[in-house]
């Protein structure tokens, strides 16, 4: 489950993640069993598709805690439903402390012990060296990606495909895939928008952009940008793992403060010529929502107007969401 997790230490015990966003076609009935009614699509679709059999194939479902939802998701799960599926959990740190991070490296700890009864295998150091190496080599991969972008000459939907197969691919497999996107200029015209929020679904939505006469000039998704992680090199595959995930880019869900995201934002959006933010967020997603008010204020104040759209996850976009995209689109042209 999304968002932050440690991928060189699943690798290391010889594990493959597969993660599940939604999935969008799936219907919320079964899961909302589970749930209030203000629980995200995120959540709820997830536990439809669980309880349907369609993560019959995995050994084990990790649900870090992302927020109050997933959490709600781990203990349900764990403490209730019971899958056969081994149930694990991952308390991420809300700071960048250092008590916050000895505390992850802890933890871990406690993940890596507990997938060792799991699998039966303990990671030898030549495992850990090589687990390292293949995902350090996909990590840069989609920074280089971010980096290119301009000079990467495929459609919006393409790259964000490209993108999001780190969610399925294997490290070399998606070394490989983006290693093979031609180089060229970006076919990018009319307005530049940066977007922001949890998950872009449908990939739809960027044909869509692109047919009002826009192009996402960045983002900040949290199945994109977010998740440029910074490389670290210490001997200790604990305290590696956890300098990965705590140099993530600035992430509500990961307690970043208002104005280190507003600062940069706006520094970001001026570097690659956005006019204004999209935020593009499910509906009912708590960590989004309490920084809206305030990076709607202050980005304003610093010239960038924003939109700040709800929806539900599905294979199609509604007209009313497509309106409103199509209307701030045009007061930014
Ligand atoms: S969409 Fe928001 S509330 Fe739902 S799982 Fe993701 S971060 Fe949590």
């Amino acid at each position: 489950m999304p968002i932050h997790y440690p991928r060189a230490l699943l690798r290391a015990h010889r594990l493959h993640p597969i993660e599940v966003w939604g999935p969008p076609h799936v219907e919320r009935h079964e899961g909302s069993r589970h749930f209030q009614v203000y629980t995200c699509d995120i959540v709820v679709k997830a536990m439809s598709f669980l309880r349907s059999g369609g993560l019959d194939v995995a050994r084990a479902i990790l649900v870090p805690h992302t927020c109050d939802a997933l959490q709600g998701m781990g203990s349900v799960l764990g403490d209730f439903l019971r899958p056969d599926q081994r149930v694990l959990t991952l308390y991420l740190p809300r700071g960048r402390r250092t008590s916050d991070h000895d505390f992850l490296r802890r933890e871990l700890g406690r993940l890596s012990q507990t997938l060792v009864d799991l699998n039966g295998h303990h990671p030898s150091d030549r495992d850990w060296a090589e687990a390292f190496e293949a995902e350090d080599a996909a990590d840069a991969a989609l920074a280089d990606l971010y980096r290119r972008r301009a000079k990467i000459a495929v459609s919006d939907r393409d790259f964000y495909a490209i993108v999001r197969s780190r969610e399925y691919l294997t490290a070399e497999q998606f070394c490989e895939q983006a290693g093979a996107l031609p180089e060229g200029d970006a076919p990018h015209l009319g307005v530049g928008l940066m977007i922001s929020g949890i998950v872009a679904e449908p990939l739809e939505l960027f044909d869509q952009i692109e047919a009002m006469g826009a192009y996402v000039a960045g983002d900040d998704l949290a199945c994109g940008f977010r998740r440029v992680y910074s490389l670290s090199a210490e001997n200790d595959p604990f305290e590696r793992s956890a300098n990965r995930l705590l140099t993530s880019p600035a992430d509500p869900t990961c307690g970043t403060p208002i104005q280190v995201r507003v600062d940069t934002l706006q520094t970001r959006m001026r570097a690659m010529g956005a006019r204004g933010l999209l935020i593009y967020d499910p509906k009912f997603c708590e960590p989004e929502l309490f920084d809206v008010p305030l990076l709607r204020k202050h980005l304003n104040e610093a010239g960038f107007p924003v939109l700040h759209v709800e929806f539900e996850m599905g294979d199609t976009l509604p007209h009313q969401t497509l309106s409103r995209i199509e209307a701030f689109v045009e007061t930014l042209s």
